[in-house]
């Protein structure tokens, strides 16, 4: 039974190449559709396979700027050269309507996150180790040599702040990950501080 009325924000966060995206995934999967994926705003360039508004909203620098001028994103950063953000309204109109929202963003957003919004859930992915994760921005083939020595140098910096997450969880076989991650969002669920007043409602109901 749920009775917190208010959707979780969770924000999974960890080094680009951990693969955040495929262990999402599979929790979407497993929790078939309970969760809103928060579209993030970005500079950088569209990739092979990915499609505007689906992964990402892929905007000029401009547009971008802009949209930081009106205060319409929750958080942003600037990542190896490009801009990304998370669109501001959506997250608070859907975790008030009760679904629970799930950002996927990097370190420096998920620490503006947890600074506005502390009773949100953060989790860091981590990799197993360095070669896998350098395996892996090698493996998927989308960026330079360059840009993937930025990414793993970033990766040491970011493996360091994994201190400030509620919850770590290793990214070495994506499908014990993903379970990890539905474990922790259906923990979240029950905390007395999200449940106690909807429950103490819901039992009063008929004296009052
Ligand atoms: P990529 O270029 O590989 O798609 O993303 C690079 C990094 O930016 C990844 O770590 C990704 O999670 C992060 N990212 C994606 N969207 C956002 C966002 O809205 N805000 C922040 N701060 N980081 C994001």
């Amino acid at each position: 039974m749920r009775f917190d009325k208010k959707g979780l924000l969770i924000v999974f966060s960890g080094p680009s190449g951990v693969g955040k995206g495929t262990v999402r995934k599979l929790v979407f999967e497993k929790l078939a559709n309970k969760l809103y994926y928060s579209i993030s705003m970005t500079t950088r360039k569209i990739r092979e396979g990915e499609q505007d508004g689906k992964d990402y909203f892929f905007v000029s620098r401009e547009k971008f700027l802009q949209e930081i001028e009106k205060d319409n994103l929750l958080e942003y950063n600037e990542y190896v050269g490009n801009f990304y953000g998370t669109p501001k309204n959506i997250v608070f109109d859907k975790m008030n309507s009760g679904t629970d929202v799930m950002l996927e963003i990097e370190v420096n957003g998920a620490r503006q996150i947890k600074e506005q919004i502390p009773n949100c859930v953060s989790i860091f992915i981590a990799p197993p180790s360095y070669g896998a994760l350098k395996d892996r921005l090698v493996g998927r083939q989308t960026d330079s040599p360059e840009v993937i020595e930025k990414r793993l140098e970033k990766a040491k910096d970011e493996i360091g702040l994994a201190w400030a997450y509620d919850y770590i969880v290793i990214n070495d076989s994506i499908e014990e990950a993903a379970n990890e991650v539905v474990s922790i969002i259906e923990s979240e669920h029950l905390r007395v501080e999200r449940v106690l007043n909807d429950y103490y409602d819901y039992i009063n109901r008929d004296t009052k």
